[in-house]
């Protein structure tokens, strides 16, 4: 019946379509003025896909197709709902692992299912059916613990096992060994079910191995991950779009891996390959001398005999949701005469972009909100720096201290300004685990408190 709806050509030529909206999406995506238009061109191009998809002459059951798309629909729009901006990276971290799930399960599709195929065919099938399999299960697994450790399920330390190097390669070298094998056989099956067995163990290690200050590269080198995995399922169930736009994720997160590395001063493969570099001793006996407190009304009294002001935000503003006050208190600045601008850290938060998003959904404008390397310089001639709720992003130790497991991350460079505001609860250390002495400066004072309760009263004073 299906043959009556749409011809071959009529279907690549959609899938085509599709394809260039996807990729104006992400040209749209790359920049926040453009991002809603980018945002527009991809739900286009996945409603064709998906339209095409469903009427392709080739499939049959297009029932059960409709009836898992109005389940996973129904699921995915009371989870988008209900979703908090600060669980926005597990979430994706789980929707990463479903990618490589459904890899795993069109690879074992596949493989039960290779008809009539024989000699160069069958041993190229056999081939993409073992890295579907393998990239599927290392992402499936990997997004899992990544997910874990996002939610603080599982610790964000790095797991050291022994030789945990060694142990990586080897599972990679087994691998290699069996899927000879397998293709050899004309497809054995134990040897496809122990090279999985081994790649979900790789991806859990992997993923377990790497320390919770690298996790920003965790996040995008998965959803890179992801993008090959779908992409490998493409090529398994011969359709152009999802290898296209597989190969789009993957190298797009690869490309954002590498910018996540090069914000953290890492090399990428020693990020991936597990915490080199992590085998730092953390003192925490040390003595980083005595804080001082303020309260809200000082603070605005401070804002408003200042000339530049600088707002670094992180993570705690995410949890906090005090983007919209901080706003109010922004407009407010700038009504007085006081130069106003935000310093973002690249990995502040947990997600690359993260403030970006927030400050955009509050409506503060572009023009203010800067990147850490356009404001790094400025610091010694602002006035006030408001730090909220941010702390690996603005700690000096990764500069001066070589065994901090932040050692080496470029960070904004707060302490140079006059006077410093550390918006927090409590004196908990960050994401990294570690303490920040800039806290403990003397031209630090905090603000203990949450912190759209504490802008909330300094808009109040103001
Ligand atoms: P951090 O996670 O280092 O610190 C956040 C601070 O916010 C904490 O010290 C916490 O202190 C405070 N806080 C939490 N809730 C509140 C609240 N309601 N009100 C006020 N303060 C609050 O934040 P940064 O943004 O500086 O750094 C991001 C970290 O996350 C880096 O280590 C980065 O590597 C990592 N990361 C980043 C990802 C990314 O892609 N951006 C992904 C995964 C990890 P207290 O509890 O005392 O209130």
């Amino acid at each position: 019946m299906n043959e009556t709806i749409i011809s071959e050509s009529v279907l690549n030529g959609a899938y085509f379509f599709a394809a260039i909206l996807f990729i104006f999406s992400l040209i749209g995506l790359s920049k926040q003025e453009s991002a809603e238009d980018g945002l527009h061109y991809g739900i286009a191009g996945m409603v064709i896909a998906l339209i095409a998809t469903v009427l392709n002459p080739d499939v049959t059951n297009v029932q059960y197709i409709l009836i898992a798309m109005v389940i996973g629909g129904l699921i995915g729009t009371r989870l988008a709902l209900k979703v908090e901006m600060t669980q926005m990276p597990e979430l994706v971290a789980m929707l990463h692992s479903f990618v490589g799930l459904a890899a795993m399960a069109v690879g074992f599709n596949s493989y039960l299912d290779h008809g009539q195929m024989q000699g160069m065919i069958l041993n190229i099938h056999l081939v993409e059916v073992c890295l579907g399999i393998f990239i599927g299960a290392v992402t499936f697994t990997g997004s899992i613990v990544a997910f874990g450790k996002l939610r603080g399920i599982f610790s964000s330390k790095s797991l050291m096992l022994p030789h945990r190097h060694k142990l990586n390669l080897i599972a990679g070298l087994v691998s290699i060994g069996l899927m000879i094998y397998f293709v050899q056989q004309e497809g054995h099956m134990n040897a496809l079910l122990v090279m999985t067995v081994i790649a979900l163990v790789f991806g859990w290690h992997l993923v377990a191995s790497i320390g919770g200050a690298d996790m920003p590269v965790v996040v995008s080198m998965l959803n890179s991950y992801s993008g090959w995995a779908a992409a490998a399922a493409g090529f398994m169930l011969g359709n152009d779009l999802l290898i296209v736009t597989g190969a789009l994720v993957g190298s797009s997160g690869a490309i954002l891996s590498y910018i996540m590395c090069k914000a953290m001063n890492r090399s990428f493969i020693s990020v991936i390959a597990g915490g080199f570099g992590t085998n730092v001793v953390v003192n925490t006996d040390q003595d980083y001398g005595e804080y001082t407190e303020t309260n809200a009304v000082d603070v605005a009294e401070l804002l408003k005999n200042a000339k530049t002001v600088m707002i670094t935000p992180g993570y705690g503003m995410a949890v906090a949701q005090a983007q919209y006050p901080v706003y109010e208190m922004t407009k407010r600045l700038i009504d007085r005469g006081i130069k106003v601008r935000f310093g973002i850290h690249p990995v502040a938060g947990r997600l690359p972009g993260h403030m970006n998003v927030l400050l955009a959904e509050a409506k503060v404008p572009y023009d203010i909100v800067m990147e850490m390397d356009e404001v790094n310089d400025d610091f010694p001639e602002t006035d006030v720096v408001l730090v909220i709720g941010a702390n690996d992003t603005v700690n000096p130790s990764a500069l001066d201290d070589p065994n901090s497991p932040i050692a080496g991350m470029p960070v904004l460079e707060v302490w140079n300004a006059k006077h410093v505001i550390g918006f927090k609860r409590s004196m908990n250390p960050g994401y990294a685990g570690v303490q920040n002495p800039l806290f403990f400066k003397d031209n630090t004072s905090m603000l203990f408190g949450d912190a759209k309760a504490s802008v909330d009263d300094i808009v109040k004073a103001l």
